[in-house]
């Protein structure tokens, strides 16, 4: 072993689990302390005040700026007594990332001393210079200001000592320039859509919120092992490194024993996100080793993609404490399984009625399969767009490759519900009206669905839509992204389609005067034809899955330059843009960021691995082949020519496969870089993007491929950096 891989191999055997004090009482007594949550509004905020927080939560009404003083200084105060000296506007730019830039409370007094201040203007909005943060060309650094402004639908919240203001950002004109500006139109969009349709069942529905439950993946790695990797910790995955003998073939840590060592790491971050109002819920090991798969109780959308933006960061913030780290790279190590996120997602209405949950009577079902076969019709219409959601560079290398859906959208809903939907294609006769004999026997089958569905067991893993008893998973989410992006594209899509839904409905009960029910099963037939294609129940890592959608013109886009194009098609601007979400120039704006992002992120990789292979393997692999040389050497010298050549025969093979190794790993990077210049120059940001996918990370793969082979050639004591099999398996 190396001096550098002993040393951390020494580090990591000297590790004992973290003592984490855990809290005496109950969690239910801690959870959320951290946050100014309506009952420390009331505590705090005088009664008016405290309404209209109330109303602009409920009605995304701004907050009037006469009490916005009184808010301020009540949130201040609470945030003081909590020991915070700073307050800083919490926002979520289109990095990925979250951002923070804190602000001291105080400020001088008039007589001398400091006091304690934060006024109403400092709460609601405020002006940044963001000329750093991506912009996509919505903001020249001229113009470098962008305003965050607060969003009251999701709590502030003292984190260390400083009080976290969840905020929009937006251009000096408006323009959106991070994720929770869209998601909280398309909630707002979707509210009223979905409560417009549900109209139609049940008078008393006001309100639908979205509601989301993301699991989240990780692996963790020790942090003495992480620092010795450069691949690890500037690109956050490993770019060579030969398979471990042994890694995941055993399925044994699946829901294994966590060690005590990652089990205190787990209890310290979720004490944490308890105090944070994060309900973190479950955890388990993973399939591939050292990973691992937590998820909270769902909650309204809003809530949850700050809570996810949040757990990220704690989670990471919590591992150095235990010396170690977290990878949230979508695919840290080759040949093993990456990590996603699966965004869980429903609706559920003011009266406590989840709308993907089958109810109990028929016209309650009846509103269940309404809102089923609309969403399945959303996703056919905006397959595009939503893989366009989650392109981004990690998530390419999980996407398809048999642990992870296939880059083609698809929706799986499971052998009972396809039944159904075969039924009322077949029983719905949209020409003549239904006697009420059939339509009361139609009534009744649809009255069975909850029997049916309760002991609907079947799971399919492969799917990237899938449905689960009483919610839509998506599954294809990479595991560092912010989950607000395909909730964007998700809600706005549904909403869009249940809008297009009530028209035609009304629309059908004037034209061929039936009742509502009549029309509704008509347009639903309707809609169940033309999704057919989107529907897939089988293996969706297969071959024939592959070859079955490219029959059905179904697409299956495996390059992040070519998915984002979606982003600018005709259907996505007329959805975004019609519905107020996004205009045309924010969407291109989100492409260009994600084009630059993609080429940057493939240029540092490409750096990164030409040095590691020129200045690490290469004179490692020389140092060895010297080793070898001297010895042959000194064979010769001692042997005669007949018993030289015998022993000297592993060796002389040796030193030559080294330098054949040696010769294509040095062409291939100097040919890389050749091509990294040639892409530098280009000025368009979409050629760019392809020209580092097409041309610059098609090297990736030969000189990794050739490294690898030397690290099972060299000896082992030369090798500079930490094999697989320490990584993984060391804790
Ligand atoms: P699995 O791994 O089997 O999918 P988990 O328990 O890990 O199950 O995750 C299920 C997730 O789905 C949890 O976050 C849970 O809160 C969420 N969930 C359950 N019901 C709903 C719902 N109605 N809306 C949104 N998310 C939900
Ligand atoms: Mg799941």
């Amino acid at each position: 072993m190396s001096t550098i891989r002993f040393k951390a191999t020494e580090e990591v055997m000297k590790r004992t689990p973290v003592h984490v004090d855990l809290p005496s009482v109950k969690t239910s007594r801690y959870f959320g302390e951290d946050v100014f949550d309506t009952q420390k509004m009331q505590e705090y905020l005088s009664r008016e005040a405290y309404e209209n927080v109330l109303q602009a939560i409920d009605q995304g009404v701004k907050i009037d700026r006469k009490y916005a003083n009184q808010v301020a200084s009540g949130m201040k105060a609470w945030a003081v007594d909590r020991g915070a000296t700073h307050y800083t506007h919490w926002f979520h730019p289109l990095t990925g990332t979250t951002a923070e830039k804190h602000d001291a409370f105080f400020e001088p007094a008039e007589n001398g001393g400091i006091i304690e201040n934060f006024q109403g203007e400092m709460l609601v909005q405020q002006e940044s210079d963001a000329s750093s943060f991506p912009s996509g060309g919505l903001r020249n650094t001229f113009e470098a200001r962008g305003y965050t402004a607060w969003d009251p639908s999701s709590p502030a919240f003292v984190y260390g000592r400083t009080l976290c203001i969840p905020t929009i950002f937006v251009s000096y004109n408006g323009e959106a320039l991070d994720y929770k500006t869209p998601l909280i139109k398309s909630l707002n969009y979707i509210d009223k859509a979905a409560t417009d349709v549900c109209q139609y069942f049940d008078k008393s529905v006001n309100k639908v919120n979205i509601t989301l439950g993301w699991e989240q993946e990780y692996f963790l790695i020790d942090e003495s092992y992480y620092n010795t990797r450069p691949d690890l910790y500037l690109t956050g995955r490993t770019l060579i490194g030969h398979a471990s003998a042994k890694d995941q073939q055993l399925s044994d840590h699946y829901f294994g024993a966590l060690t005590d060592r990652v089990k205190s790491f787990m209890r310290d971050f979720e004490i944490e996100a308890y105090k944070l109002g994060v309900p973190m819920k479950t955890r388990h090991n993973e399939v591939a080793p050292n990973q691992f798969e937590c998820a909270p109780r769902f909650e309204e959308a809003n809530l949850a993609v700050d809570h996810n933006q949040m757990l990220m960061t704690l989670m990471q913030k919590v591992a150095k404490k235990h010396h170690f780290r977290v990878l949230l790279h979508e695919k840290p190590f080759k040949g093993i399984n990456g990590s996603g996120k699966h965004n869980n997602w429903s609706l559920l209405t003011n009266t406590g009625v989840n709308l993907l949950s089958p109810g109990k009577t028929p016209k309650s079902n009846l509103q269940f399969l309404t809102f089923l076969v609309n969403i399945i019709r959303a996703v056919y219409e905006h397959a595009d767009l939503l893989r366009a959601s989650i392109a981004f560079t990690g998530n390419e290398h999980r996407l398809g490759a048999n642990e992870a859906p296939p880059s083609i959208i698809s929706v799986f809903i499971g052998a009972q519900l396809t039944k159904m939907l075969n039924e009322l294609e077949q029983r719905v006769d949209d020409t003549t009206k239904m006697t009420p004999e059939e339509k009361s026997e139609l009534k009744l089958d649809i009255g069975k669905i909850p029997e049916i569905l309760l002991d609907n067991t079947d799971r399919n893993r492969t799917s990237p839509f899938a449905f689960t008893g009483n919610r839509f998973e998506f599954r294809a989410v990479g595991s560092s992204a912010n989950v607000a992006s395909p909730m964007i594209v998700l809600n706005t899509a549904v909403a869009n389609q249940l809008n297009s839904f009530k028209k035609e409905v009304d629309e059908l009960i004037q034209s061929e005067n039936i009742k509502k029910d009549e029309a509704i099963l008509r347009v639903i037939k309707q809609y169940i034809i033309e999704s057919r294609d989107i529907r897939f129940e089988g293996d969706g890592y297969s071959q024939e899955w592959i070859e079955e959608a490219k029959r059905r013109g179904l697409t299956n886009i495996g390059s992040i330059p070519g998915s984002l194009e979606a982003l600018l098609s005709s259907k996505t601007t007329d959805l975004m843009r019609t519905n107020n979400i996004l205009n045309e120039r924010e969407l291109k704006a989100r492409q260009e960021i994600s084009l630059e992002t993609y080429t940057k992120r493939t240029q540092i990789e490409a750096r990164i691995l030409g040095d590691l292979a020129m200045n690490h393997i290469l004179p490692t692999a020389l140092k060895y082949q010297n080793q070898l040389l001297d010895n042959v050497r000194g064979l010769k010298e001692i042997y005669p020519e007949e018993q030289y050549k015998v022993m000297a025969h592993h060796q002389l093979d040796t030193i030559e496969k080294i330098g054949r190794h040696v010769n294509t790993i040095r062409e291939n990077v100097l040919e890389m870089i050749n091509e990294r210049k040639k892409a530098n120059k280009l000025g368009n940001m979409g050629d760019k993007a392809y020209a580092y996918e097409k041309q610059v990370s098609s090297y990736f793969e030969p000189i990794r491929y050739h490294t690898d082979k030397l690290e099972m050639i060299v000896d082992d004591e030369l090798w500079p950096f930490p094999k697989y099999r320490e990584m993984l398996f060391t804790r």
